[in-house]
């Protein structure tokens, strides 16, 4: 499986120290694996620096605040800044407004087209299987934006 592209210029988050840290370690924003990736990325932990400090992904090197892993990093962090998010019984692709990026484009034709893009591509048969054979992507996120819905 090829990587999801990415709407986030390079080196924009690198200015940013939102992703991969968070308010717990059991927050529906740390990542979940893919069944497939579970081997890869069995070290994928939260950790905490002190005890007042937020939880942050092990992988996150916060010097360079930058992903050690990121050319081969799991499905859910190359998907965001979009989740995939249930309403009742229906499954969403949202945006967070949380991410600057998001606050800063999401009216912009260009970013519109990506969404409307991505949303294809995740309701191609592959993906919808994929998605399918690991229904712990979808989370009940608080606060996103639905992109469209998905037939899952
Ligand atoms: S694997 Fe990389 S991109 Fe994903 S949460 Fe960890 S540091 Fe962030």
């Amino acid at each position: 499986m090829g990587l999801i592209a990415q709407c986030i210029p390079q080196g924009y988050c690198h200015t940013c120290t939102g992703c991969c840290r968070f308010a717990a370690a059991d927050s529906c924003w740390v990542p979940r694996l893919l069944e497939e990736e579970t081997k890869e990325f069995a070290g994928l932990r939260v950790v905490q620096d002190s005890p007042a400090a937020q939880f942050r992904c092990e992988f996150l090197d916060p010097g360079a605040n930058a992903c050690r892993v990121y050319d081969r990093r799991p499905f859910e962090c190359q998907l965001y800044p979009f989740v995939l998010c249930r309403r009742g019984t229906r499954t969403f692709v949202c945006a967070d407004p949380a991410c600057v990026f998001v606050r800063e484009n999401k009216h912009r034709p260009e970013f519109q087209a990506f969404a409307r893009q991505l949303l294809r591509h995740l309701s191609t048969p592959s993906l919808l299987d994929l998605i399918r054979r690991n229904p712990h992507l979808v989370q009940e996120y608080d606060g996103v934006e639905a992109i469209g819905e998905i037939e899952l």
